[in-house]
């Protein structure tokens, strides 16, 4: 059994998997899910594949094995340019599209590992945990995700204590955990993770501890549902090239009086240390990081498809034509460079860890979430009505027929079998299910971005900006 393959059969552990309506009994052979599966099996394949893993990879000390990058706790420059290195190789092969391949919330835990010390005195077993659990992730490829906002009901209230559900908490404890109740928005990736990591999104009150604590939630849990949006996969490799390989299914977790072992609860019933854990900024720049990475893989391949499809129609002489790609091409430019600066300025933490500066992060996140949905209106705009110009299953059409496809369907510089192809992959990303729902991922996934813009200014020293204002206006009144 090669690496993939371990990782199919470790997701027959019982979960509860819910698909319109219905438990999904194995997941690995659901189509909603087989496509997806197929493409993370062969990425956790590349750790052993020679050549790849010393890329990607490194030799654990405990198992002797190849794993992932995202494990790595950077002690220099080169360690995160090794972490670099290993987010966008798996970017790349899945051009960005698949966002939770496990490594952003890898790098969550690595960095809770990495800052361990800075918890001992809000537990006493919090650095035993982590290390534990640390080691145990790293070397069986546990794959992981987060699910930090509790569910859409009424936004109006942070807690409700009419509906004290409505945010997940501490009901009771016991000799072997605590029993949490409640539901978390939104985990993208759950039916096929391994461990949930589960910590509120707000600072919570000190008036109610009971919401404050710091999970990692294995996903077989009694109790656990794992409810499901509506599928996009499509079992169509023609027409739906993303959608058949990508769909990173998004679900709701629904905690129905959950026991969650005491070796899994890292911190409970303490707000401060909960919050500090959440913005421990170690932690986030490392996770953060990834995200990044990932972002300008995909700008790069939208870029990449709007650019084909502008020379595939001879529209790529018009001027606006061009206006428009070249805002694309800065897009990857600015974020890329935003990556760069965040290494160039890392710098070592007071745990010695060497930890890329988050604000240039937390720019290219703000900025990505208002770049994607603009890449998408710009491929709309480059490629226009030829998006609906496509066949519906071109390669069935023969004879007389195929010969006038052939001639009506060709592009300026490319024939038409490979126009169809190109504007199916276009439509995949504008107009599809999944096209739809990644514009949704891109705004949101980093956090709302309008308190996100909003933080920016909030957290920043305004000094320096303001200083040289008013001394030139005192200069003017002298
Ligand atoms: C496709 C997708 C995948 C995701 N995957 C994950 C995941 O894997 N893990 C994870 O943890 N999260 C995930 N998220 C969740 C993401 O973090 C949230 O969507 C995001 O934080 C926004 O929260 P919300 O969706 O609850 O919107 P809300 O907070 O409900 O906002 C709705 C609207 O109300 C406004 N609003 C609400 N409250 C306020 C307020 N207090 N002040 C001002 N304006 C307000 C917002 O600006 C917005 O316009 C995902 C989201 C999407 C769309």
């Amino acid at each position: 059994m090669d690496r993939g393959q371990r990782f199919l059969a470790s997701l027959r552990d019982g979960r509860n998997v819910w698909l319109d309506g219905q438990r999904v009994p194995d997941v690995t052979k659901h189509p909603a899910f087989t496509g997806t599966l197929r493409t993370i099996s062969r990425l956790f394949n590349t750790l052993d594949t020679p050549g790849i893993q010393e890329q990607i990879g490194f030799v654990s000390p405990r198992s002797g094995s190849y794993v992932h990058n995202a494990f790595l706790v950077p002690k220099s420059q080169e360690d995160l340019g090794r972490r670099t290195a290993a987010f966008a190789h798996w970017a790349e092969q899945t051009q960005g599209v698949m966002s939770r391949l496990s490594d952003y919330a890898r790098s969550m835990v690595t960095g809770w590992y990495a800052v361990r010390e800075a918890f001992a005195a809000d537990d006493p077993h919090f650095v035993e945990k982590i290390t534990r659990y640390y080691e145990t992730a790293r070397d069986e490829d546990r794959f992981l995700t987060t699910a930090l906002l509790d569910p859409q009901i009424n936004r109006a209230k942070r807690i409700d204590d009419e509906n004290p559900d409505a945010v997940l908490r501490i009901v009771r404890e016991n000799s072997d955990g605590v029993v949490v109740r409640g539901a978390k928005m939104i985990a993208t990736a759950a039916p096929y993770t391994h461990d949930f990591l589960i910590f509120p999104f707000y600072h919570v009150d000190a008036a109610h501890p009971e919401y404050a604590h710091a999970l990692i939630v294995p996903a077989n849990l009694q109790g656990l549902h794992i409810v499901c949006r509506e599928s996009f996969a499509s079992a169509d490799t023609e027409q739906h090239p993303l959608s058949s390989r990508y769909d990173e299914m998004d679900a709701v977790l629904i905690f129905d009086d959950v026991l969650v072992p005491w070796e899994r609860v890292l911190l409970k019933n303490n707000p401060d240390a909960v919050w500090r854990l959440r913005q421990n900024t170690s932690a986030n720049a490392l996770a953060f990081h990834q995200t990044v990475v990932r972002a300008v893989a995909k700008l790069r391949f939208v870029t990449g498809v709007a650019c084909a499809v502008a020379e595939a129609i001879g529209v790529n002489g018009f001027l606006h034509v061009q206006e428009k790609l070249g805002e694309l091409l800065t897009q990857v430019d600015t974020l890329q460079a935003l990556v760069t600066a965040s290494e160039v300025y890392s710098y070592l933490d007071e745990f010695g860890n060497q930890i890329p500066a988050i604000g240039y992060l937390e720019t290219a996140r703000n900025l990505n979430s208002r770049y994607y949905p603009r890449a998408i209106e710009i491929l709309q705009q480059v490629g226009a009505g030829g998006f609906m110009q496509v066949p519906s299953r071109a390669s069935a059409y023969e004879g007389t027929v195929s010969d006038l496809i052939d001639k009506y369907f060709a592009g300026a510089t490319v024939p038409a079998s490979a126009k169809i192809k190109l504007f199916q992959l276009g439509w995949d990303l504008i107009g599809s299910q999944l096209g739809a729902r990644h514009q949704l991922y891109e705004r949101y996934y980093a956090g709302d971005p309008v308190r996100m813009y909003a933080n920016q200014y909030l957290h920043a020293d305004k000094r320096p900006y303001t200083q040289p204002v008013w001394d030139l206006i005192r200069q003017s009144e002298a």
